[in-house]
């Protein structure tokens, strides 16, 4: 089985701003982050395609302790986004503080941008990670 869409392929495409996910060619439904197959119904008859990257806060949480060598990144608040297209993704929110966040971040509407983490003893190398920031806001 061929992967339609490699980890290094949606990386370089999220460290240009631009979201890939898959298509399934058979129930329509868009599947991200990347998978073998189609998230709903299994298929592997995929195409790749791309997204807007806008989406809500369905949930959240704020991280207090960050894992080994992120020390300094903590407190940080990570959000489950429900994309436009109808997957949702987790990443990290910005322009907030994250010892001010509360249950009004549901249903905020938030876009995507990305940050780069450096490669650290579980990793192998750079790698981009969603990042949103307030679309609802002038
Ligand atoms: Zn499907």
């Amino acid at each position: 089985m061929e992967y339609k869409l490699d980890f290094i392929t949606y990386s370089n495409a999220l460290k240009k701003n631009r979201l890939l996910g898959l298509k399934c060619c058979q129930c329509g439904a868009i599947t991200c982050p990347p998978k073998m197959v189609c998230q709903e119904c299994t298929d592997t008859d995929l195409e790749v395609v791309q997204l807007s990257g806008n989406g809500e806060i369905k949930t959240f949480t704020t991280n207090y302790v960050a894992p080994l060598g992120r020390e300094v990144e903590a407190p940080y608040t990570i959000v489950m986004v429900e994309l436009e297209e109808g997957p949702w993704i987790a990443g990290n929110l910005i322009d907030i503080d994250p010892a001010k966040v509360g249950m009004e971040l549901i249903g905020r509407k938030v876009k995507l941008g990305h940050k780069i983490f450096p490669g650290d003893q579980y990793s192998a190398g750079d790698a981009a990670r969603p990042l949103f920031s307030f679309y609802d806001e002038a």
